[in-house]
């Protein structure tokens, strides 16, 4: 083995004692990691089963890596995950983790179980700064990016939480959907090395199906996306007119509905398999997008988009006017969905013992950090629940 004193330079910010985080390398930066130490490939691809299959976060515990290397390796690498503050579990076997970041804010990650599968749902910034109007995170303001470390630390940590296998060798956390707190367009370099990991047969091995990209529409960023993976995607639309998007979606007045459709269609085209769809995801809120019209609207404006569409009754929080849709107006909307023949799904509410509510993840943790953070020398107690999202019927 060549030895050199110092690792490649890498966009992982190194720890406090200047060391690699290995957690967040993509495959192709691990590689130049261990090239840089004069390491074959293979050894970048056995350490990396290590990290994200078997969940190993010591270098000595890596029983196929030759001593002098895994000493080597402790030098100048960690395997550092984003720390768990508490673990929350629900009598429906959903599972919500509060997870503190370097800097002391917190994020939150849930997992939903449902029909034979695990979809683990994740944040990709500490905030958000597009500010949708029945968002709490977007109330929250954006703080910052999550690093890839902090994205698959999620995943990690949960894979871990369960063992990394199920009982049959099953996954327990089949899909990821990153539609936790931020916008993952926002914060594009760090959320395309994280989906890249979750789909690498070194690491996760997902498929591109069970790892979903939810935007609101930054287009430019959309353009770019297909140049860097094949994620599965899904586009927070809401509204089916610019007039009632610019209201709730902001970013819409920079990218309107139509741009930010033909860009979804040029992702969809770019696509090796031709018979992918996107989701569109439709936030129903009583009085504001819930009419018969809208749905029409809706049936007329997707004719040309391959897709499906979820509904997500609106999930109160305590910073919002917005009621949630009334069962009648749901069934409606759905039903003239379906008699267009659409795919249309609802999401349910899941977890509601334990406040898990994905989709607005967290509007209260940032509050409450920034309360922790003025109080840490006083109040050292658990941190209340937050509400936050679930999961999907089919
Ligand atoms: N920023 C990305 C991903 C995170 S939000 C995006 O906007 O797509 C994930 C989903 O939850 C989005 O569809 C979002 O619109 C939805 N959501 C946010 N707040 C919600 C609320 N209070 N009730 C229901 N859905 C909400
Ligand atoms: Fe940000 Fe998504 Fe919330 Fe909009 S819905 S404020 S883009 S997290």
């Amino acid at each position: 083995m060549s030895q050199v004193d110092k690792p490649v330079a890498v966009d992982e910010p190194a720890g406090a004692a200047g060391k690699v985080n290995l957690l967040g390398l993509s495959p192709a930066k691990l590689e130049a990691f261990f090239a840089s130490l004069g390491e074959k490939r293979f050894r970048a691809q056995q350490v990396s089963k290590w990290i994200h299959q078997q969940g190993v976060d010591r270098f000595e515990d890596m029983t196929n890596i030759a001593k002098p290397l895994r000493a080597k390796l402790a030098e100048v690498a960690e395997i550092r995950p984003p720390e768990l503050v508490q673990q929350y579990d629900s009598a429906d076997g959903t599972r919500k983790w509060l997870i503190r970041v370097s800097g002391g804010s917190c994020v939150e990650t849930v997992f939903i179980p449902d029909k034979g599968r695990g979809t683990l749902c994740v944040s990709s910034q500490v905030g958000c700064s597009l500010d949708c109007s029945f968002c709490a995170t977007g109330k929250q303001g954006f703080q910052r990016d999550l690093t890839t470390a902090e994205i698959v630390g999620q995943l990690w940590l949960a894979a871990k939480s369960f063992g990394s296998l199920g009982p049959d060798g099953e996954r327990v956390v089949s899909n990821v959907v990153l539609m936790g707190m931020g916008e993952p367009l926002l914060n594009f370099d760090n959320v395309v090395d994280a989906v890249n990991l979750m789909m690498d047969d070194n690491a996760y091995g997902l498929s591109k199906r069970r790892v979903t990209l939810s935007t609101s529409g930054v287009v430019p960023m959309l353009d770019e996306l297909g140049k860097h993976t094949d994620v599965s995607l899904a586009v927070s639309l809401h509204a089916p007119n610019d007039a009632l998007r610019d209201e709730l979606v902001p970013i819409n007045r920079k990218y309107p509905i139509a741009m930010l459709l033909a860009s979804v269609k040029r992702y969809l085209d770019g696509l090796p398999d031709k018979h992918r769809r996107v989701t569109i995801e439709y936030t129903l809120i009583d009085g504001v997008n819930d009419r018969p019209e809208h749905a029409q609207q809706l049936v007329d404006l997707l004719r040309d988009v391959p897709s499906k569409i979820n509904l997500i009754p609106f999930n109160p929080f305590s910073a919002s006017q917005y009621r949630r849709v009334s069962n009648n107006s749901l069934y409606r909307f759905r039903d003239i969905l379906l008699q267009a023949g659409y795919t249309a799904t609802i999401r349910t509410t899941r977890g509601d013992d334990i406040d898990a509510a994905c989709g607005q993840l967290a509007g209260v943790v940032n509050d409450r950090t920034r309360r922790s953070e003025r109080h840490r020398r006083r109040s050292t107690g658990a941190l209340e629940p937050v509400r936050f999202v679930q999961g999907e019927t089919e």
